[in-house]
């Protein structure tokens, strides 16, 4: 999985990469880099993705122009197999800036963006492991009544953060994979897209962090721009993003800010996740309090990946 994870990122880097080199946009360049890691069955994003509760996917994505603040999002959808490529089209082509479920295929349809079947996206690898862990679900559920003496209530039996992102999960196997990147072009412009298929066994129609301007993606050139993963609830009350983009605003390292941020999220909301956030003077920060975040990045001067980031 780590070998996966490592060479996944690292042919984002190279797409996005590819478009920077002949002088492409920095929102082209995140969406090249997003695609890759969508049609990569490693991440749970595009293809591949985590099923919901019905054995469905559905998928979520933003991308955001730090130039013009111009924005594109979906969220919900069933039937596209890259949705960075639907959010960018929404971005481009339309005066609204989020569509979800069908409205947003349509959308695409409309804009000559191929439908798939919703087969097409699912893999046996994610079959099993729905099946899986709704089979672990009554247990699951007893544990949590036990300890809220709330036995029958709905929700009880999905797994919490501190479960699956804190890696308290003793499955190897067992990662949450949102993709996202961030990049700045030679006009100094910076770009941010985010793109998952969300959490595992969420209920149908649940919209996580990812595509929320400002909780899972955002691009200012006033600010920098951020991509956040991990459990969406908790980002999305803090607004994790743009909580961070601001901090650089403020006169704040994009280094410090993310690692700030991540102390923010478990601190207030007990929150799991990571983030990548890079300004517009190209200073960047990686930053994660899961055990885990394959990351990769590159520079005129310099190329790293890893799957873990030390603190600064
Ligand atoms: N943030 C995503 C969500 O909650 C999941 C993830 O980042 O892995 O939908």
């Amino acid at each position: 999985m780590v070998e996966a994870h490592v060479h996944g990122v690292g042919n984002a880097l190279a797409a996005g990469w590819r478009v920077l080199e002949r002088g492409g946009s920095a929102l082209d360049a995140v969406e090249e880099a997003v695609v890759i890691m969508e049609d990569d069955e490693t991440f749970d994003a595009g293809r591949g993705s985590f099923l919901n509760r019905d054995g469905k996917v559905q998928l979520d994505a933003l991308i955001m122009d730090g130039a013009t603040l111009r924005a594109g999002g979906v969220g919900c959808v069933e039937r596209l197999r890259n949705p960075v490529r639907a959010a960018r089209k929404i971005l481009s082509e339309s005066p609204h800036i989020y569509f979800v479920g069908e409205g947003a295929e349509k959308f695409a349809a409309q804009h000559g963006i191929a439908l798939c079947r919703n087969e097409d996206l699912i893999i046996p690898r994610e079959v099993e492991r729905l099946r899986e862990y709704q089979a672990k679900i009554p247990t699951l559920r007893q544990a949590q009544g036990e300890l809220s003496g709330a036995k029958n209530a709905p929700e009880m039996g999905h797994p919490t953060g501190s479960e699956l992102f804190a890696g308290a999960d003793d499955d190897p196997t067992t990662s949450v994979d949102t993709v996202g990147a961030v990049a700045l072009d030679r006009d100094g412009n910076i770009a941010a897209a985010t793109s998952t298929g969300g959490t595992l066994n969420k209920a149908p129609g649940r919209l996580g962090d990812s595509s929320l301007i400002g909780c899972g993606c955002y691009a200012d050139n006033v600010s920098a721009a951020a991509s956040t993963t991990g459990w969406g609830e908790p980002i999305m009350k803090l607004v994790l993003a743009k909580w961070t983009v601001d901090r650089i605003a403020a006169g704040n390292l994009p280094e410090w800010a993310a690692q700030e941020a991540m102390n923010y999220l478990k601190q207030r909301v007990s929150g799991h996740g990571g983030i990548i956030v890079l300004s517009p003077e190209g200073h960047f920060g990686i930053a994660h309090n899961t055990p885990r975040m394959a990351w990769a990045y590159r520079t005129v001067k310099q190329q790293e990946s890893g799957v873990e980031r030390d603190k600064p």
